[in-house]
């Protein structure tokens, strides 16, 4: 083959594989975020937590996982229309999204609700991101009462390292709890109890 021609080959094997690593970036970026806030999936925020874990125990530093639910959000698209839920769904997004720092982690969980975490020893790291995510939710402009959020959290400590499932269920459980005690509070499963986190 002349060194013209195989020139010539080569410059479009070169712009091609270029077009479909771009392709690939792209896909995968789709499919990693939340369509209607267009935070992290579920799927993906998953992933990015079992890293920060990883990370974590590499560094011997605690991790704390929060999750959250929308109080009474319910009453919002029954009373305003599902178009007026997809806003506040996207307006909180935005404010979770705004007020995560570089070493944490936020995705929309489910429905109305958000998964967030955050490495950090001092407790103080984690009583201040509860107290941004509560004020996130304060920031958003609902269409009727304002809207609040109750939080379950749960602590993992170096030496219980249980697996990412465990943590999840254990900020569930104390979730559920914040619900049952009136909503709009935190509630931190540590060590096996759940006391109230302010
Ligand atoms: P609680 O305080 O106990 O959490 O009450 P709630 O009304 O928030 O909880 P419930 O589980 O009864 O209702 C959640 C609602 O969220 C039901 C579902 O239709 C709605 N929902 C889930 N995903 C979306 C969404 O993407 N957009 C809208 N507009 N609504 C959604
Ligand atoms: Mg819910
Ligand atoms: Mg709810």
């Amino acid at each position: 083959m002349r060194a013209e021609k195989r020139e010539k080959l080569q410059g479009e094997v070169l712009r091609a594989r270029n077009a479909l690593q771009g392709q690939t970036r792209a896909l995968e970026l789709l499919a990693s975020r939340d369509e209607l806030t267009g935070l992290l999936n579920r799927r993906a925020a998953t992933h990015s937590i079992q890293t920060l874990i990883a990370a974590a125990d590499e560094a011997e530093t605690d991790v704390t996982v929060l999750l959250l639910d929308i109080d009474r959000f319910k009453a919002i698209n029954d009373n305003y229309g599902h178009d007026a839920g997809d806003n506040v769904l996207r307006q909180l997004g935005a404010a979770l999204q705004s007020t995560v720092r570089l070493h944490e982690v936020v995705g929309r969980y489910g429905g109305e609700e958000f998964i967030l975490a955050i490495a950090a020893n001092d407790e103080l790291a984690a009583r201040s991101l509860n107290q941004r995510v509560h004020a996130a939710a304060a920031s958003v402009s609902g269409p009727g009462a304002p809207v609040t959020v109750s939080i379950g959290l749960c602590r993992r400590f170096r030496s219980d390292a249980p697996v990412l499932q465990e943590v999840v269920k254990a900020a569930d459980r104390a979730l559920y709890k914040a619900k049952a005690s009136g909503r709009n509070c935190s509630i931190i499963e540590q060590n096996g109890i759940l006391t109230s986190f302010g």
